[in-house]
């Protein structure tokens, strides 16, 4: 009996924390709408400040406006992956060269504490401690969340990261409204 509890998900949900990148059109207006479509699929959900980045992997592209949300959901974690996807492509993403320019980059960074390591879909997300753009905003709304692989706090991880100046400035917020998240929560 009590293996089909397990996989059952937590009465409010899991945990999942989401990356969020966004460097071709009108940026903040494609993360606003992705937030919002997010805010159908997560409870709770809260979303950092915006953050100006320099393109790495290839340099040759416009900045990037990263952010970070996390929340509650019911979904499994196949489940979310499709939903980003699906609002990816929502919002007009071609899925073109890899680490270029891209309308809307939706990431699954955590899932609770849940490891995977699918073809599809990798969780924690592999590149999330080398990323600045990534650890900085959710350090801003789950600073405390323990990495499942580190055993670091996210803030840890963050304060782990050589110095980059100029590499990722906070560059306020997409005031959202209430029911969407920016630094407030829904229950
Ligand atoms: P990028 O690696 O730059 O984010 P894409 O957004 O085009 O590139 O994603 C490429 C593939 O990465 C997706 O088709 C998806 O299946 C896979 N993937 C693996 N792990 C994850 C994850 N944690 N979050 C989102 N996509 C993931
Ligand atoms: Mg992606």
């Amino acid at each position: 009996m009590a293996s089909s509890f397990r996989n059952r998900p937590p009465a409010r949900g899991h945990e999942v924390l989401l990356a969020l990148g966004a460097n071709v059109g009108n940026r903040r207006k494609t993360l606003r709408a992705a937030v919002e479509r997010l805010g159908c699929w997560l409870t709770s959900l809260r979303a950092s400040s915006l953050y100006l980045t320099a393109p790495r992997y290839v340099e040759d592209q416009p900045s990037f406006l990263n952010m970070a949300v996390c929340g509650r959901t019911m979904l499994s974690p196949f489940e979310l992956l499709a939903v980003a996807q699906a609002i990816e492509n929502g919002l007009g993403r071609i899925r073109e060269q890899r680490y270029g320019p891209r309308t809307i980059d939706i990431d699954i960074i955590y899932y609770g504490s849940t490891i995977i390591t699918a073809p599809r879909l990798v969780i924690p997300h592999p590149l999330r401690a080398e990323r600045r753009f990534v650890l900085a905003p959710l350090a801003e709304i789950a600073p405390d969340f323990i990495d499942p692989v580190t055993g670091l706090t996210v803030r840890a991880m963050l304060e782990a990261l050589p110095v980059q100046e100029g590499d990722c400035l906070r560059t306020g917020t997409l005031d959202l409204p209430p029911t969407t998240g920016g630094a407030r929560s829904r229950s």
